[in-house]
């Protein structure tokens, strides 16, 4: 038994987006299926409970057929688990008869489009961009509840680099996020902050079993961005095909990674903006307890 809890399925490293401050690596390579059943197979028994699996990409919903093989997989050898299917949501309508039948689905949207709104549980991904006014921050947060969203995951944008006046930009943003959560929260019209319940060694990515396309098993999803090419070996732990002769641990950790592959002004930036994101977390917790 590992001490993993999340299971990481690179369905493909496509995406039919261009997203400014998207700091993947794409390529032109898709997970077989093979592949994928010897992930769920092999690597979803050796993790710590409980489990969860990402279904990640590039776009995951390029690969509707992948997205359908692996719950059906999942309901068949492990009936229940917490699935996560981050997308931009374009491609959400043509799973929406399965989804409906899957409710340990969790699907975070990138885009609030209104037809995604609807799915039972549906995060919505509130990305904040450096230099963004803070009021269009508060008018953007309003219109997604309006469409109907009430779970949020809020990411300043990562990996770019911001000006001491954008962090100055981000930290009233954040504090005007606080008064309007606030004034919803006292109306009884509360919505969640998924970023509460979510902590990892890295910003932004995840640690875990992290199952490339092929089939190359790292220890982070870090290994997507395109900055950390040159480093990725040094969080490999094996292969899918060889589940039970993994490393224990990669030769590395994630954190030293991230620090090596990225420059020292976008590191400064990247920890200025998540220390922003968690001193709102705590606020909102300690508002939540007052
Ligand atoms: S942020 Fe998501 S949707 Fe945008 S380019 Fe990156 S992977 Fe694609």
């Amino acid at each position: 038994m590992r001490s993993e809890r999340l299971l990481v399925l690179v369905l493909t490293r496509r995406c039919d987006r261009n997203c400014g401050y998207c700091p993947q690596a794409f390529e032109d390579a898709d997970m077989s299926e093979g592949t994928l059943d010897a992930a769920l197979d092999g690597l979803l028994p050796r993790l710590a409970a409980p489990a969860r699996v990402k279904l990640f990409g590039g776009e995951p919903l390029l690969r509707p057929d992948l997205v359908t093989r692996a719950l059906d997989r999942l309901a068949a050898v492990a009936p229940g688990t917490a699935v996560e299917l981050p997308t931009h949501g374009k491609g959400l309508p043509a799973v929406a008869a399965l989804l409906a039948r899957r409710p340990e689905v969790e699907v975070f949207v990138s885009r609030p489009h209104p037809w995604a709104a609807r799915l039972r549980g549906v995060v919505h991904n509130f990305l904040i961009p450096p230099g963004e006014a803070p009021a269009m921050t508060a008018r953007r947060l309003a219109l997604a509840r309006r469409l109907g969203y009430r779970r949020f995951n809020f990411l300043p944008a990562y990996f770019v680099p911001w000006s001491p006046a954008q962090l100055k930009g981000l930290a009233a943003a954040f504090a005007g996020l606080r008064l309007v959560l606030g004034r919803w929260s006292a109306a009884g019209r509360p919505v969640e902050v998924v970023n509460l319940a979510r902590r990892g060694t890295t910003p932004l990515y995840n640690d875990g079993l992290v199952v490339d396309t092929d089939g190359e098993v790292y220890n982070s999803n870090l290994i997507l961005a395109d900055a950390v090419r040159p480093h990725r070996r040094r969080l490999h732990l094996g292969h899918v095909l060889n589940c039970g002769r993994l490393a224990a641990r990669p030769a590395a950790d994630a954190a030293q990674v991230l620090d090596d592959s990225f420059s020292p002004e976008v590191m400064a930036s990247t920890r200025a903006v998540d220390a922003a994101l968690t001193e709102f977390c705590l606020a909102l917790t300690a508002e939540a307890t007052a």
